[in-house]
């Protein structure tokens, strides 16, 4: 019965997010991203062995967030705790992401909520959202131009934050990130155009 089930729980998956997918090694993954890669975890598994319901979740979840907080690391090196939040915390997002993936790709859910459903369409919109790990997540960037007081500068961004000292973003990757935070609807790669302060990493090719 249990991989039975686990086979068409993979298949409501791929229906709403897309196939399975590694991730990308030049960009910080969005909520999909972050989906796509556990499927592909996932898909990686059974192949190499068939009993993989030894891979449980709660390795899934931890293999997702190594994954992840190695291209936050690969980004800035000081893109870690505390200016990231904690591995702990990571985790229970990532497992948070991934039951409620599974719960609105649930076919009876689905049929209950059309496209029309104001909760349903609100979650598709946080998709191609970053999946951010940052401790200052809601402190405004903005833009030298919609800065009042600058007429450019090196660092290009400026934000206001009352985050404590130890959380806040290097400023050198302001502008980065608010990019990173812009919709990324899939296969649309905004890299090239918003490189992270290490552009030896992001940048493709
Ligand atoms: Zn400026
Ligand atoms: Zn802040």
């Amino acid at each position: 019965m249990a991989p039975k089930t686990r086979c068409s729980v993979e298949l409501r998956l791929v229906s709403m997010f897309g196939p399975g997918k590694d991730l990308n090694q030049t960009e910080l993954p969005t909520i999909r991203q972050i989906i796509q890669y556990g499927i592909h975890l996932r898909q990686k598994a059974q192949i190499e062995d068939e009993s993989s319901r030894k891979y449980l979740n709660n390795q899934l979840f931890s293999d997702i967030r190594d994954g992840v907080v190695k291209l936050w690391n690969k980004a800035n090196y000081k893109f870690v705790t505390p200016i990231i939040i904690s591995d702990q915390r990571i985790t229970e997002r990532i497992e948070l992401i991934w039951n409620k993936a599974n719960q609105y790709s649930h076919n009876s859910y689905s049929k209950k909520l059309s496209d029309k459903n104001k909760k349903y369409k609100e979650y598709t919109e946080t998709l191609d959202l970053l999946f951010d790990l940052a401790a200052c997540r809601d402190c405004p960037i903005q833009l030298c131009e919609e800065w009042e007081g600058c007429s450019g500068c090196t660092q290009e961004a400026h934000i206001t934050c009352n985050c404590p000292k130890q959380k806040r973003l290097p400023s050198i990757e302001l502008k980065f990130m608010r990019s990173m935070r812009q919709q990324r609807p899939p296969g649309n790669n905004i890299f090239k155009m918003f490189k992270s302060a290490n552009n030896i990493v992001f940048v493709k090719g």
